[in-house]
């Protein structure tokens, strides 16, 4: 007998956007996947602790990442690093210069935010040029805030006196009131209305002191991205590891940025993961000294097995389409993706293309056409060779690589191709030195002998870099996961119940085991076999508490893709169909669509195993 559920399940219309953030928001609450970390203490705002089930979810993730990223692949190599390192790294990066949003400040409450982050607002604008007050005080400076269309000016009035009473003009007589219609603006803050301070940068490391004494030379920053430490190690991984050019250095860990609003749950959060692979290649000239000519892909699709010919293009249009075989080898489908080729604005100096992945979260917005773009998941960048440089210039080590094919192969150009190549290498590398600043007689100097070293062999590789965040990714999953189901039972009572339909490799739990009833020894002794045998290979959940269904409805909840029940035919064997008669046997319910079916408890394994890992 298949252990049969009366209940009917139909798929619910997706709720609204915001009432599904709230939904996902409850859930991973109340079934452990997310807290607001400290929160017996009223939390503190950017900061997530993951529950039992989000810290299996996320731990699947990493390791997927590190696992299709290192372990099945030849040219990747890991890295675990310091959260803290030497100072001079974030000068040689640009952070401790650069990296920093813009800031607003609302003058009356107070509270900041990033100014190319405010939603558009439309209202009445009043406008004031000072105030003064009877005890002759006055101020001249002015002020503006946003109403709603219809609301009263007094509503208006009553936070102009606040600003003005700030400033030590007491019950102030406003001046030169007027007021206009503003559409789509965002001048005003969301909250008061009040118009924004001119935008100032901010810096986003979270600045500490290393050892005893708080002063300017013992500053350390927490890491605001993973990668700065591939580079910083680049030179001695490169001599221990045994790799050649093109290989990659990959790390997992955390990352802090002191972002001036964290929003949408997970999404922006001022603690977070990011999983960052730096894949070093040659320049290509180097490639088109050694093979004749750099090979061209197409723009679009996945270029195939990398060859020794690929340039950056080629590369990078690689790492795209293998990050995006692995968000789609996880279970989010290229449909619920989008892409952003940066646009030469956009793109750093030294950047040749970077190519955002996006995820469509359910709050992220509709364009005119009621297109859904969707918010960063991963940027994929050609950085040229900025990074491994500008640690060479600042650390006074060399960064760059002897590449034997290339020495052997220059020797064999025609003066005219030499001369070509020279010339091309050397105009890249001095656009380079001129941007830092070098003036223009030690520039021309140092870009003649790169170009001179790699006619020898030498260059600083250039680097491609996959950058993902692993709390976006839980994030984009839960969402993507997130269904619910209306089932009526026997007696007309109708329940909506929720069902994560997780990629069976990052569900927390791969397979619930269960005994039908938990009073008979014979089934709970199987059961618990059944238990230790499977978790030697994967997360497995024992349960023995409530009905079956109810059972099967908490790991519905919990996205375990799979159940496994023992039962009284797993002893007295399968009463009827094709297989009566046939003993030790356990039925398999499948959480995605409540379908069951007997398996052999010998082959319980070898069926679950490809499809969890
Ligand atoms: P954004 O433009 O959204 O601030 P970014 O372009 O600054 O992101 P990168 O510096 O490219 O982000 O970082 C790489 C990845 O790290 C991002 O794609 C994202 O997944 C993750 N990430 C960056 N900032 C945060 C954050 N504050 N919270 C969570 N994840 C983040």
């Amino acid at each position: 007998m298949l252990l049969a559920l009366t209940k009917t399940a139909n798929f619910m219309a997706e709720p609204k956007a915001n009432e599904l953030m709230e939904k996902i928001v409850s859930l991973c609450k109340r079934r452990g996947f997310i807290f607001q970390s400290s929160e017996i203490y009223g939390g503190i705002n950017g900061f997530w602790d993951y529950g039992p089930l989000g810290a299996e979810l996320k731990r699947n993730v990493k390791d997927l990442w590190w696992t299709s990223m290192t372990r099945f692949r030849e040219d990747v190599v890991g890295l675990e690093a310091t959260i803290i390192m030497h100072p001079q790294i974030w000068k040689a990066s640009g952070h401790v210069e650069t990296f920093a949003d813009m800031m607003s400040e609302c003058p009356l409450t107070k509270k900041r935010v990033r100014t190319d982050q405010v939603d558009p607002q439309t209202g009445i604008a009043y406008f004031y040029t000072g105030a003064g007050s009877a005890d002759g005080a006055t101020s001249t400076e002015t002020f503006s805030v946003l109403i709603a269309v219809g609301k009263p000016p007094e509503s208006a009035r009553k936070s102009a006196a606040q600003f003005y009473e700030m400033r030590g003009v007491k019950s102030p007589e406003l001046q030169g009131e007027r007021s206009e219609k503003i559409e789509n603006t965002m001048l005003y803050h969301p909250e008061s209305g009040v118009r924004l301070t001119e935008p100032r940068p901010f810096n986003l490391m979270f600045k500490t002191f290393v050892g005893p004494v708080e002063s300017e030379e013992n500053v350390a920053y927490l890491r605001p991205e993973t990668a700065q430490a591939i580079f910083a190690q680049f030179k001695n991984i490169h001599e221990t590891s045994r790799q050649k050019v093109p290989f990659g250095i990959a790390q997992v860990g955390k990352a802090f940025r002191n972002e001036v609003t964290p929003r949408n749950y997970t999404f922006r959060s001022r603690e977070f993961e990011q999983m960052e692979l730096e894949f070093f290649i040659k320049p290509d000239e180097a490639v088109e000294a050694i093979h004749g000519t750099v090979a061209t892909v197409p723009s679009t699709g996945h270029p195939g097995e990398p060859q020794p010919n690929w340039g950056w293009q080629a590369w990078h249009q690689y790492w795209v389409e293998e990050r995006v075989a692995f968000y789609e080898g996880i279970g989010l489908s290229r449909q619920t993706l989008g892409f952003h080729v940066q646009t030469p604005e956009e793109l750093a100096h030294y950047a040749r293309a970077t190519v955002d992945i996006l995820y469509k979260f359910p709050f992220s917005k509709k364009n005119e056409q009621g297109e859904m773009a969707g918010e960063e998941l991963e940027g994929v960048a050609a950085r040229s060779d900025f990074d491994l440089s500008q640690h060479e210039r600042f650390s006074g080590k060399q960064m760059g690589v002897f590449d034997e094919e290339l020495r052997a192969a220059w020797g064999k150009l025609d003066e005219e191709k030499k001369k070509d190549l020279w010339q091309r290498y050397h105009d890249a590398r001095l656009k380079y030195l001129t941007k830092t600043g070098l003036n223009a007689e030690k520039a021309a100097k140092k870009a003649k002998e790169d170009a001179d070293g790699l006619a020898k062999g030498q260059y600083i590789p250039h680097v491609i870099e996959p950058s993902a965040g692993v709390d976006r990714l839980i994030l984009a999953l839960l969402s993507n996961a997130y269904t619910e189901a209306t089932e009526t039972d026997d007696k007309g009572k109708t329940e909506t119940r929720v069902i994560l339909k997780f990629h069976p490799r990052v569900a927390p739990y791969k397979i619930g085991v269960m005994p039908l009833l938990k009073n008979k020894p014979d089934l709970v002794k199987k059961a618990l076999e059944i238990r230790d045998t499977l978790r030697q290979h994967m997360n497995v959940f024992y349960d023995d508490g409530g009905s079956i269904g109810r059972r099967y409805a908490r790991q519905d909840e919990a996205g375990t893709p799979f159940c496994v029940t023992v039962d009284f035919e797993t002893f007295e064997g399968i009463k009827d169909g094709a297989n009566a008669g046939e003993k030790d046997t356990v039925t398999i319910r499948h959480r995605d669509d409540g379908r069951q079916e007997r398996i052999k408890v010998s082959e319980l394994l070898g069926w679950l195993l490809p499809k969890v890992r």
